[in-house]
């Protein structure tokens, strides 16, 4: 009976330890989302604009490049796929406020 009990005590202790198991391969994932989430932070706490969403990709990486035509347009480029897009201020009956 001893050694019974003493395997049903060891898988007691192996399903013990699968829950953690299970929460490690999430952590990963979850760790990438939360530092996206705080790189946004950041830069929100920073007083940098936050990056647009890039109409190519999607990714928020679409930044202000440089201002042409004496600040009336605006370059801007994705830092993921490098595509470029200009912006016509003075084109706009509004602009964005942030
Ligand atoms: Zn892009």
């Amino acid at each position: 009976m001893g050694v019974s009990m003493g395997i049903i005590d060891e898988v007691l202790k192996v399903l013990d330890r699968i829950p953690i198991w299970k929460r490690l391969q999430e952590v990963p994932s979850e760790v990438d989302d939360l530092r996206s989430r705080i790189a946004a932070l950041e830069e929100l706490v920073s007083g940098k604009a936050l990056a647009d969403a890039c109409p190519f990709c999607g990714k928020r990486a679409f930044r202000l490049d440089r201002s042409i035509m004496h600040g009336r347009a605006e370059i801007w480029t994705c830092q993921e796929c490098k595509k470029s897009r200009e912006k016509r201020l003075d084109l706009s009956p509004h602009r964005g406020q942030r």
